[in-house]
């Protein structure tokens, strides 16, 4: 995902703990991003040059609950988890934003303060755009607005399921859920991740992850071997996992595919 042809520039004002890596050049027709991909090209082409390409690195806080939001995020590759802390110490994912969405698109519109954490789960890289610049960009297009509109609601939709889904279905089911969307996201079958960040992410404790990793590893669904997945056999994933997984893909897809 990491063009050879970019140059690696230092820039000003990355948020903490991200790696620089440039621009959008000329020469790069579209961010691998959806959102900036659904774009139409005069409104892309205002935006590209206050785009900064960052490596997203596995474990980054990009930012805290109710830590004023510097920047917006769009992935090409990789995952950020949105993080709910609990007073007791517990957290729990409520969504999953990958290439295909946007983090922090409603905070940087108004309010200005992030409603959870924010962690790089799965490495990759993004285009992100300071907070001011996104704002001026929705001031000046309803295009734009539509399409950020779009996102929240799957981001919402996402959240509710994920509410449901914790609250309903067993630790196995969450797991498929989980990986299945991790897969879509990354575009592979190989994830690297700990059980300790799996349990947090599906809100259970670690050895009930580790039963429900061994449950898929020994059905031959998965293979799991210290801090890496391996799935192995997608569609009994899929059977493995609650209607979650295709309810919240279905509302993604429903709203953010391009032909709508
Ligand atoms: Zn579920």
């Amino acid at each position: 995902m990491r063009p050879s042809s970019e140059p690696r520039t230092q820039m000003t004002e990355t948020p903490i703990g991200l790696q620089p890596y440039g621009r959008l050049t000329s020469s790069v027709a579209r961010s691998p991003n959806h959102l900036l991909q659904s774009l139409p090209m005069a409104e892309f082409e205002a935006l590209r040059p206050h785009l900064e390409f960052v490596e997203l690195v596995r474990e980054t806080v990009l930012v805290e609950a109710g830590a004023p939001l510097t920047h917006v995020y769009l992935p090409h590759s990789g995952v950020i988890s949105l993080v709910v802390k609990l007073s007791e110490g517990q957290t729990v994912e409520v969504a999953m934003v990958g290439g295909d969405s946007v983090f922090g698109a409603a905070a940087a519109l108004d309010g200005r303060i992030s409603l959870t954490d924010a962690v790089v789960m799965l490495p990759g890289t993004a285009s992100i755009l300071k907070v001011a610049d996104f704002r001026a960009a929705a001031d000046r297009s309803g295009a734009f607005r539509t399409l950020l509109v779009r996102h929240e609601q799957a981001l919402f939709a996402q959240a509710q399921q994920s509410a449901a889904c914790n609250a309903s279905h067993s630790v196995e089911a969450r797991l498929s859920r989980w990986l299945l969307r991790a897969r879509d996201l990354c575009d592979s079958e190989s994830l690297l991740l700990t059980q300790e960040f799996l349990a947090q992410m599906i809100g259970v404790q670690r050895n009930a992850v580790s039963i429900a990793a061994h449950v898929l590893q020994q059905a031959g669904i998965i293979q799991y071997s210290r801090g890496h997945i391996e799935i192995t056999n997608l569609e009994a994933l899929e059977e493995t996992s609650c209607e979650c997984y295709e309810a919240v893909k279905a509302q993604y897809d429903r709203l953010l595919k391009p032909s709508i």
